[in-house]
């Protein structure tokens, strides 16, 4: 029992491929179905010869079983049987047993169906032929020489011939066809039970990215909220300290909290890049300010380091261009901190150039240089995997978290430019970034260092840019702290400010007062900010239904200013925000007759 269990293991595996279980299952059935044809022999009394032919196809059956079964491969079982078995035996039996009197025009019938089923390709056509030729040759022989057909039945033996041979024949058939749909049925459900597996695995890997994409965005959220206080307290307190040692800590504390900006919004792109939302906003832009801004952000840590910091450019690069404003900041940025990390004596320069494409694009070449620790060849391609950092030994000191370059690579590849790196080991780096941008104006940018001199680029004590003592404006933001900052940075405008903590409370003051502008958060608890702004905007009976309502949000992920236009809202501000934002937005939305410049703007 056991070892026809392992037999039948080893023909019928379920690996196993259709026509070698095909032919497996012939060989069975004719190793079953011989006895019987030779105990049929007997009864009838045939001749000694008559069962030559019977023994040939069982000695032939048994061989191909064999190398079936020791080998695995059934094609060669095959071609023995097709040849041996339909081709000359059948054939032989047709004239010794009685020709078309006899059941053997059935058996010519499983010869030739055999050729189909068991062997593969050219082959299985080639076998179907000579098949078919051959029994036909048979047939057409049996007229022309009757004499030729020995061994005529008698009527009774002719009959149960045939009905033996449609007996046999029908078992065959029937077994592959019900092991066939046995097979085909376990292999469905195997099948869509795999598919449930896979799918319920999938939608799992799905909901823990998803969780994770939400859990990095909400993160980010949260922190530009505390960040939104740090840095506007900070702010007042540069305006306001005349000590020249707070002025330094406020600078450094400014200093920090931009690095942790940065790696706040590494994390929200990477998220982004990881659940496959990774877009491209592109707008137009003006370059200069751009580059002013992207220095700002690292002067003050390239200083403290003693870093000499120069920027440099093709003064006929044009002014204005269209594209991804922020992912290009980004990339300077992330560029230009690694540079001032990785560098303890020398420098680090910024070099911008460009190539014309056509008459409207342009080849933007932004190179960063520096004099740091430098990277050695082998790990230039690791540095732009995400969490990839190298030398770890040496640079323990300085954090990072992997995921500056990596954003760099992603960025620039989606806006199809390309990222190269040069580098000797302790001598120094340079990243160069090569992306096609849209010229928008081709009117030259000019040369950065004498703009940047000429704008005053070093911190100038502040002044407001205007007063407006009559307009009156709503800040809307469930964190009062929040609204102290609103406040602190807004004194000097002498603007008259109110305040809301929540939507409701937003929707009672501004049903009976009048407001020339609203600061409006996002996140708040109960009613959020944009719901508030609708619920102003359907109630024509609201003294604010037309005000100007400026979204200022911690959501700060690309794309985001799109969204709240396209809802309506006059503009928008990203937390943490800056005096000089505020004051310029208000200075574009309030009512002109209120606003007295004080300064040529
Ligand atoms: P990190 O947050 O660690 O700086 P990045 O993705 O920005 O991550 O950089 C990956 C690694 O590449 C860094 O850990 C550092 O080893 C190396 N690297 C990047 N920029 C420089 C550079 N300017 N000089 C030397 N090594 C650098």
């Amino acid at each position: 029992m056991k070892a026809l269990k392992k037999f039948a293991g080893v023909m019928f595996y379920d690996n196993q491929d259709l026509h070698s279980r095909l032919l497996n299952l012939f060989l069975v059935a004719m190793l079953i179905s011989a006895p019987l044809i030779i105990v049929s022999t007997f009864i009838f009394s045939r001749s000694f010869v008559q069962l030559i032919p019977i023994f040939v196809l069982v000695v032939l059956a048994f061989i191909s079983t064999g190398i079936a079964y020791k080998t695995g491969n059934t094609k060669v079982s095959g071609i023995i049987l097709s040849i041996g078995g339909c081709m000359i035996t059948f054939p032989i039996m047709y004239f010794l047993d009685g020709g078309m009197r006899s059941g053997m025009p059935i058996w010519f019938l499983m010869g030739l169906v055999f050729n189909w089923f068991v062997l593969e390709g050219t082959i299985s056509y080639v076998a179907f032929i000579l098949c078919a030729l051959i029994y036909g040759i048979c047939f057409h022989l049996e007229i022309t020489h009757p004499e030729m057909v020995l061994n005529v039945l008698s009527r009774e033996a002719e009959i149960t011939d045939i009905a033996l041979a449609i007996l046999v024949i029908s078992v065959i058939f029937g077994a592959i066809f019900k092991f066939q749909a046995n097979v085909y049925e376990r292999q469905k459900t195997d099948l869509e039970a795999n598919e449930n597996d896979l799918r319920l695995a999938k939608d799992e890997a799905e909901k823990a990215n998803k969780a994770k994409s939400e859990f990095l965005a909400n993160m980010s959220h949260e922190i530009r909220t505390p960040i939104n206080t740090m840095l506007g307290m900070n702010e007042m307190i540069q305006r306001e300290a005349e000590n020249k040692d707070v002025k330094m800590y406020a600078a450094n504390i400014e200093s920090a909290g931009n690095s942790l900006l940065a790696i706040i919004s590494d994390i929200l792109d990477f998220s982004k890049i990881e659940s496959g939302k990774m877009e491209l906003f592109p707008t137009e832009y003006d370059l200069f300010s751009l580059l002013n801004d992207s220095y700002n952000t690292v002067a003050g840590r390239a200083k403290t380091k003693r870093l000499n910091f120069t920027i440099t450019n093709n003064p006929s690069i044009p002014g204005r261009l269209y594209g991804d404003e922020i992912r290009i900041r980004q990339i300077i940025n992330n560029l230009l901190s690694n540079a001032v990390k990785y560098t303890t004596v020398g420098g680090v320069e910024l070099i911008l150039d460009f190539s014309w494409i056509n008459a409207d694009n342009v080849v933007l070449d932004i190179t960063v240089r520096d004099t740091g620790i430098g990277i050695r060849e082998e790990d230039f391609d690791r540095i732009f995997s995400y969490f990839q950092r190298v030398d770890e030994k040496e640079n323990r000191n300085i954090e990072g978290t992997g995921l500056g370059l990596a954003i760099v690579k992603k960025f620039t590849d989606l806006m199809g430019g390309t990222v190269t790196v040069k580098s000797k080991y302790n001598e120094g780096s340079e990243f160069k970034v090569s992306i096609p941008q849209k010229v928008s104006d081709p009117h030259p940018m000019g040369d950065a260092a004498t703009l940047m001199f000429e704008s005053g680029s070093e911190k100038v004590k502040y002044k407001e840019l205007f007063k407006a003592p009559n307009a009156r404006i709503l800040s809307v933001d469930d964190v009062s702290i929040n609204q102290d900052v609103i406040k602190m940075l807004l004194k000097k405008t002498e603007v008259t400010i109110d305040v809301a903590d929540s939507g409701r409370e937003c929707i009672a003051l501004t049903s009976n007062n009048f407001y020339d502008l609203i600061f409006m958060d996002h996140m708040m608890p109960g009613m959020d900010g944009v719901e508030t702004f609708k619920l102003i905007r359907e109630d024509p009976n609201n003294p604010n239904h037309d005000t100007p309502v400026i979204i200022l949000t911690a959501n700060a992920v690309a794309g985001a200013e799109d969204e709240y236009l396209k809802e309506g809202f006059a503009g928008y501000l990203a937390k943490p925000v800056k005096g000089a934002d505020i004051e310029e937005t208000l200075i574009k939305f309030l009512p002109k007759e209120l606003v007295t410049l004080t300064s040529d703007m």
